[in-house]
């Protein structure tokens, strides 16, 4: 299956993609992680992502696409994957269409997590991330930079809802409860529980 994962920040996108995956024996492509490496690995492009990072604001799309353009391009992903934190916008989900119809292999689902702000906030300022092996905070979890995250989610992301409720792609779930919970309403909604 080819599935793209939307929600705000602080959704769970990142756990239950960890956990659909492993069900569905498909690979987790999450650009979050795939800048996170390159920040930490020290690269150009890590670089590059690292000042919008901090910030709480997107990475380019030009350079996001082309990052996933590659990724997409690897064996692995050859039978199907599941896109976590991406698209983010419309036009890097026009440019996924575009990608997607050339080679002939539309997506299958595009499930959205919803959450409300309330609890996103108290997610977030709590949550801990393993980064090369340790867990801690992440720069871009502190306080300011979550609401500025959220807003960048409200005025870029949410968008996505609507373009790919026309589609009819879109299957939304409630993102709030027992994480094994979420998963199989996730199970559900992808028709395969
Ligand atoms: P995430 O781990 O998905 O919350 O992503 C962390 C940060 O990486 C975001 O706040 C953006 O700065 C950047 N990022 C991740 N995915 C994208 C994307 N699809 N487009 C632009 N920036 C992204």
């Amino acid at each position: 299956m080819r599935i793209v994962l939307l929600g705000p920040p602080g959704a769970g996108k990142g756990t239950q993609a960890q956990l659909l995956t492993g069900r569905l024996g498909i690979p987790q492509i999450s650009t979050g992680d795939i800048f996170r490496a390159n920040v930490g690995q020290g690269t150009e492009l890590g670089k590059l992502a690292k000042t919008y990072m901090d910030a709480g604001d997107l990475v380019p799309d030009e350079v996001t696409v082309a990052m996933v353009e590659d990724r997409l391009a690897q064996p692995d992903a050859a039978g199907g994957y599941l896109l976590d934190g991406f698209p983010r916008t419309v036009a890097q989900a026009e440019a996924l269409d575009a990608l997607l119809a050339k080679a002939g292999s539309p997506l299958d689902a595009v499930l959205e997590i919803q959450v409300p702000d309330a609890h996103i906030i108290e997610r977030l300022s709590s949550r801990v991330t393993m980064i090369d092996g340790e867990a801690v905070q992440r720069d871009d979890d502190r306080p300011e930079t979550v609401r500025h995250r959220l807003q960048v989610y409200a005025e870029q992301t949410a968008p996505l809802v609507d373009f790919y409720r026309a589609t009819g792609a879109l299957r939304s779930i409630d993102g709030v409860g027992e994480v094994d919970e979420i998963t199989h309403r996730a199970l559900e909604a992808l028709g395969v529980a």
